[in-house]
């Protein structure tokens, strides 16, 4: 591979679209009218770059896009070594005769996860607890930065998920179960791209996002069939129109509001209640990606398809090459198969099965993308930012993220805050592993047990938060556990990546038996606080009982010095729950509007350490008097006014939601944010007047 500083070996100088004082349609229009059908396929095409033949296959096949699929890094795998790479594939696009950028792409979906030494944010599910638009888009701005600064324009990211059903192994990579939520996350896009018009999208800061999955991916059924395999992950979503708008759309027509560069449609298939037609694979959707996101929506960057994800189209290849970019796909992630791509769809093209019309408004969008991004001037690595991956500033934004997205769900006694001067006995199986905290999608695919990369765990967070403090340290719990003054006991889940994690393989939500064991000796033996690492609920039945103190801390990442600010009350727990916490594992699918609603924890749930001041306690009071004033309007005025009312109302309830001082006043709250979600009004209202008494 060439290591050398990139030279230009082709000028393409001269050429109009090179001149970038002329509008951006002038300067795609005259590319375009340049390119040959064999360069248009190649716009088209995503090819895994470890599954290039040769570099040069990028000039052959006039390649328009490569990926690193999860875990395909540079030895060594450091920020530096990412930048020289893609920039040694950047080289031999500049050596074709349009000298037509590559754009190249990577699932940054918590930070710069696949590179070593960058911050690693919390997974999406602990964004959604932190419930803050400003911390998802400062989140969102630091993945951007180390993300460019490696050489790489383009995130698979964010994933807008609403999870229904957490059997699914996705579900952490969901910012909840309920689309006002995952919506008002969506400032993330705005962190990553900048100003909703792109204009931004040339600086060294800043990357294109991808809306994922369209449309659905978290509403898919849970089965098992008669061979006893379960399904879930890229199954079938079977929806009323009704709340495939208001559930799944909703957060796309968002994204499109802040002007996500590029979409990317979902594994799943499509069952709308009264359509006859079936399950429709989401890949060869047209009523979806072209009637709904392209048209309705006004969508005008392009959409990726998912790895291989047209093989899944009934028929044989040609049909899914032609179904799929009839249905609005624009360019094709075909990590092995870029070869065969590429010719199938120039015949099908030839035989007028694609019309060139499609493939022209396809690389249209593609080129607009690169344009904006500047890789038409500047196609390498701008590595002016690459001292800021992992660096201090960086990791103070995860941190503050983690704090935020730590859901307290149980405090008997006041055991948290934690006191510097106790006596701490620590446990469990993810109190002292940095790659479990971190979970999947973070250096390989799959993620994987250990010190993985570069951050603090719990217990070391622990630690530096209380220096002065006697904290032991046994994972099992077998050394002698007397003379403490207070157990944290840390379990949870290990890592994995899409299908179902544990699920499905005898585990369901359950814990483990060694973290049961770990518990239920610490929390006989003193006080005890547990906290649950996890990328979704964990189930701890009857146990539950006998804890002190319950904490969610979902995945945080290589920030546990966030988990320890809230353990020690260095900031307070104002944390809420993204997603219902069942009782059982046969109340799954259980979501926050179903007609019978027993959660253990409800969706919003969160106590909080806030000091109890009368401040604190008028403040309550006035929310709730403003916020039933807002409800009171809502009924009166025209049904768009009074919706938007009401959205604001369920702001200034949820609000006060996390900061709420008792666990008999948080209740009503919870509730009264249901309540709102379902549109019952009157409901909200006597749930807030509830609230109001018992605070
Ligand atoms: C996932 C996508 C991801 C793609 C590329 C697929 O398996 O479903 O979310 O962007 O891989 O790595």
């Amino acid at each position: 591979a060439p290591a050398e500083t990139p030279q230009v070996v082709v000028n393409a100088h001269g050429l109009p679209y090179l001149d970038k004082r002329l509008p951006l349609k002038k300067r795609v229009a005259d590319l375009l009218a340049r390119m040959s059908p064999a360069e248009k396929a190649g716009q088209m095409t995503q090819a895994e770059r470890n599954a290039l033949k040769s570099q040069g296959d990028i000039a052959s096949y006039a390649l328009g896009s490569l990926l690193s699929g999860g875990g395909s890094v540079p030895t060594p795998n450091a920020p530096e070594a990412w930048a020289k790479m893609v920039d040694s594939y950047q080289l031999r696009a500049q050596a074709t005769r349009f000298q037509i950028p590559l754009i190249y792409g990577v699932d940054a979906v918590h930070g710069h996860n696949n590179v070593i030494g960058s911050t690693i944010m919390p997974h999406n599910i602990g964004i959604g607890a932190g419930r803050d638009p400003k911390v998802a888009e400062k989140t969102g701005a630091v993945t951007a930065t180390e993300v460019r600064a490696t050489g790489i324009p383009w995130d698979f990211a964010p994933c807008l998920c609403v999870t229904r059903d957490e059997r699914w192994g996705r579900s952490y990579e969901a910012f909840g179960e309920d689309p006002a939520l995952v919506t008002a996350m969506e400032t993330v896009i705005t962190g990553m791209q900048g100003a909703r018009d792109g204009r931004d999208l040339d600086r060294n800061d800043k990357v294109l996002t991808s809306a994922k999955h369209f449309v659905g991916d978290g509403g898919t059924a849970f089965g098992s069939s008669a061979t006893g395999s379960y399904t879930i992950d890229q199954g079938v979503t079977k929806v009323t129109r009704q709340e495939l708008e208001a559930v799944h759309l909703a957060p796309f027509a968002e994204a499109v509001e802040r002007g996500a560069g590029t979409v990317m449609p979902s594994y799943s298939s499509l069952d709308i209640l009264g359509d006859d037609r079936g399950p429709v694979k989401m890949h060869a959707h047209a009523e979806m990606i072209n009637g709904v996101l392209k048209d309705r929506m006004g969508f005008d960057g392009f959409v990726i398809s998912d790895w291989q994800a047209i093989d899944q189209i009934p028929g044989d290849y040609p049909s899914d090459v032609r179904t799929s970019v009839n249905a609005g796909l624009d360019m094709i992630m075909v990590p092995t198969n870029y070869q065969d791509f590429t010719k199938t769809l120039r015949d099908e093209v030839s035989a007028g099965r694609v019309s060139q019309a499609r493939v022209d408004d396809a690389v249209s969008r593609i080129l607009t993308q690169k344009f904006k991004l500047g890789l038409f001037e500047r196609p390498y690595a701008d590595t002016a930012n690459l001292g800021k991956v992992g660096s201090p500033e960086h990791r103070a934004v995860a941190r503050e993220a983690v704090a935020k997205s730590q859901v307290l769900l149980k405090n008997d006694g006041a055991v948290l805050p934690l006191k510097k001067s106790q006596k701490v006995y620590v446990a469990g199986s993810n109190a002292d592993d940095l790659g479990n905290q971190a979970g999947g999608w973070t250096i390989s695919w799959q993620g994987s047990s250990g010190d993985t990369t570069t951050g603090t765990t719990v217990l070391e967070g622990m630690k530096k938060a209380a220096p002065e403090a006697e904290i032991a340290y046994s994972e099992d719990a077998s050394a002698a556990t007397d003379g403490y003054d207070v157990g944290v006991v840390v379990v949870g889940e290990t890592p994995y990546a899409e299908g179902f994690g544990d699920v499905g393989n005898g585990h369901d939500l359950e814990l483990t038996a060694a973290d049961k064991a770990a518990v239920d000796t610490v929390c006989a033996a003193m006080k005890c606080a547990v906290l649950v690492v996890s990328g979704r609920p964990q189930l701890l039945g009857d146990r539950l009982g006998d804890l002190d103190a319950l904490v969610a801390s979902w995945l945080p990442g290589t920030e546990g010095d966030g988990v320890a600010d809230v353990l020690y009350g260095r900031r307070p727990f104002t944390g809420q729950l993204p997603v219902t916490w069942p009782k059982s594992q046969a109340q799954l699918p259980i979501n926050v509007g179903d007609a019978a609603y027993d959660a253990q924890f409800p969706y919003g749930w969160g106590l909080t350490t806030l000091s109890r001041t009368p401040a604190g306690g008028e403040s309550a009071l006035k929310a709730i008097g403003l916020a039933a004033k807002v409800l009171q309007a809502a009924g009166r005025g025209d049904s768009e006014q009074g919706r938007a009312l009401a959205a604001k109302a369920r702001q200034i309830v949820q609000q006060r939601i996390g900061q709420d001082i008792t666990e008999a006043s948080a209740k009503p709250f919870a509730e009264a944010d249901h309540l709102l979600l379902t549109g019952d009004l009157k409901g909200a209202v006597a749930r807030l007047t509830d609230a109001y008494r018992a605070a």
